[in-house]
């Protein structure tokens, strides 16, 4: 869709381009070059790109640009697989959110206790990202609400089908307003995403870039 590979081409803050240039992003990878501009104009994407191709920053420059910093809400929920992805995209997040002061990025994984976890979310976080099982135990619980949620990214959405959290994930989405914004980011694109992508996003935009950068 578009040819454009400079971040500086983005309707982005000056200070966030800045930031990326100084982590080393001189350029767009393919896959943030056709999602971003769609992504920004605020459009749920299905997007398919190989590991290692920058899914992260795809969605992630697309939803720091979208925080409101002075509403201490929850903004947008990133949900992952597994504990080592959540970490990586949370660390990633924070990386390209060192150009916005005072963003809150908090992540919820299974194996950590769960004490401190509630303690964190008496101060909400703009930004959380978590494994379904976790998040979905917090909303029964009370701790966590989504009703203010802008932007829902289901990353590796491949394997969390795989790994049985389609239930989960469901549930999860039930809490979110019907008005929120829905990535899907995945790195194949069986039959089984494409029936959750018609579920739980409208008129969604498919991307699928077929090689690596
Ligand atoms: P994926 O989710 O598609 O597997 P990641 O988002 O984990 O890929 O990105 C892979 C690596 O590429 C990360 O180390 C990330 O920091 C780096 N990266 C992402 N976008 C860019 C870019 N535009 N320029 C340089 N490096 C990038
Ligand atoms: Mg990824």
């Amino acid at each position: 869709m578009s040819t454009t590979l400079s971040f500086s081409e983005l309707p982005l803050d000056k200070a966030l381009i800045d930031n990326l240039h100084e982590q080393g992003y001189a350029q767009m990878t393919s896959i943030q070059a056709a999602a971003l501009p769609v992504i920004l104009q605020g459009k749920d994407v299905v997007a398919q790109a190989k590991t290692g191709s920058g899914k992260t920053a795809a969605f992630g420059i697309g939803l720091l640009s979208a925080i409101q910093v002075d509403a201490y809400r929850t903004q947008a929920l990133i949900l992952c697989p597994t504990r080592e992805l959540a970490d990586q995209v949370s660390k990633e997040l924070r990386r390209l959110a060192r150009a916005i002061a005072n963003i809150k990025v908090l992540t919820l994984c299974g194996g950590q206790p769960m004490g401190a976890q509630v303690d964190s979310l008496a101060h909400p976080a703009h930004i959380i990202v978590g494994t379904p099982g976790r998040i979905q135990d917090h909303l029964r619980k009370g701790n966590l609400t989504l009703n203010d949620l802008n932007i829902l990214v289901l990353d590796e959405a491949d394997r969390m089908l795989d790994m049985g959290f389609s239930d989960e994930v469901n549930d999860i989405i039930s809490h979110t307003p019907s008005q929120r914004q829905t990535l899907l980011f995945s790195a194949t694109y069986p039959t089984d995403i494409e029936k959750m992508s018609e579920r739980v996003q409208r008129s969604p935009q498919r991307i699928i870039i077929e090689s690596a950068d």
